[in-house]
């Protein structure tokens, strides 16, 4: 743990208080990391402060919806009156699983015309600097494990209670894809440990988040990998796109398509791997990598977005072909920096 984590955490301590009114948020399209890291810390907090809320900005995949007290949770995009008031009223603000104010969409607008404390804990790289106290540590599994040891420091000492325990259990068990990545440290371990004695239900965490599919998802994928996979080996990349017409086809429900971009990685050559979505107003993708190819800069670079140095994502605006076609010439240019000495 870095050091600066102790003292921020420690001048954190000192302007929570029981009246304290105070929003959590997540980013947009939140995975188990945002809902966990989010929702871990609004139990602790509800531990000894009455007024705590959790926003996000649109909806959280419906593998997720047993996390504890996920139905308190505010959807800025449905309930926009009521999250507004709360954003308004609070008077300090955490920012989880993220370091761009943008990412939060339009709740940044609310943001904009109050005047609350803002804390950020994250463990993207490159933060912007807009937070009154930042907790940044990339070389952590998930901002869950950020939040374990910021509660732990405040407590001064370990914390308590099985609902802390399943939300922060789910966004490392995620962020770190089942422990294949982000988990090299024996700190995510101890923590994992410590998560299992507060009574975390690993069992049920991963059975619900990894097992427990509707038909209709296990047919998109089957239909993905049949007949929207390309396989390029002479630039180690593969890629899945999704047309708007097979979400329909597969009664697409919110968090269907989480780990389909990993998938691909996991063909014989294959280095660098994409996920395109047609969305309504865009092209949702997703970008995964092994080894040394940079994908948080790439997605920073040609589709506006970011995220880790082999997990990231981004959007474009053109058609679903333009955005492929594109995308097929960009492999074809960084040929070199995707295979490197294969
Ligand atoms: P996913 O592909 O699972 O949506 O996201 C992978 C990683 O990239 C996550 O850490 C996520 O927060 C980040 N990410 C995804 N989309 C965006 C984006 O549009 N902008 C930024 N800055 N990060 C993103
Ligand atoms: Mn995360």
């Amino acid at each position: 743990m870095k050091e600066d984590i102790v003292k921020v955490s420690s001048e954190i301590g000192k302007i929570l208080d029981k009246d304290k009114r105070i929003v959590i948020f997540s980013h947009v399209n939140p995975d188990g990391d945002a809902v966990g890291s989010a929702q871990g810390l609004y139990h602790y907090l509800r531990t000894w402060i009455s007024q705590v809320t959790v926003v996000l900005p649109n909806n959280f995949p419906a593998f997720l919806n047993w996390i504890p007290e996920n139905e308190k949770i505010l959807q800025f995009d449905s309930q926009t009156i009521q999250a507004t008031k709360a954003i308004q009223k609070a008077d300090i603000l955490f920012y989880c699983d993220f370091n761009d104010p943008n990412r939060i969409e339009k709740i940044s607008e609310v943001v904009n015309t109050s005047n609350n404390i803002k804390i950020m804990i994250d463990h993207h790289p490159e933060p912007v600097h807009f937070a009154d106290f930042m907790i940044s540590d990339t070389s952590v599994s998930s901002t869950s494990e950020l939040i374990y040891e910021f509660i732990s420091l405040l407590e001064a000492g370990k914390p308590k209670g099985k609902a802390i325990a399943d939300c922060l259990m789910t966004g490392i068990v995620t962020d770190t894809g089942l422990f294949n990545h982000n988990s090299e440290n024996r700190r995510t371990f101890e923590i994992v440990a410590d998560l299992l004695e507060m009574g975390a239900d690993k069992k049920f965490i991963i059975q619900k988040i990894y097992n427990d599919y509707p038909y209709d998802r296990m047919r998109l994928l089957g239909n993905s990998l049949h007949n929207r996979l390309k396989f390029y080996p002479e630039f180690a990349s593969a890629f899945i796109y999704l047309p708007k017409e097979d979400l329909v086809n597969f009664n697409h429900q919110m968090g269907d398509t989480e780990g389909f971009v990993n998938i691909p990685l996991s063909i014989t050559g294959v280095r660098f791997s994409a996920l395109f979505i047609e969305k309504d107003d865009q092209i949702k993708i997703s970008f995964r990598s092994t080894g040394d190819f940079d994908v948080n800069q790439f997605a920073r670079k040609y589709y506006h977005g970011g995220g880790h140095k082999n997990a990231s994502g981004g959007k474009s605006y053109e058609t679903l072909n333009i955005t492929i076609d594109k995308f097929v010439q960009l492999l074809q240019q960084y040929k070199m920096e995707i295979t490197g000495d294969i």
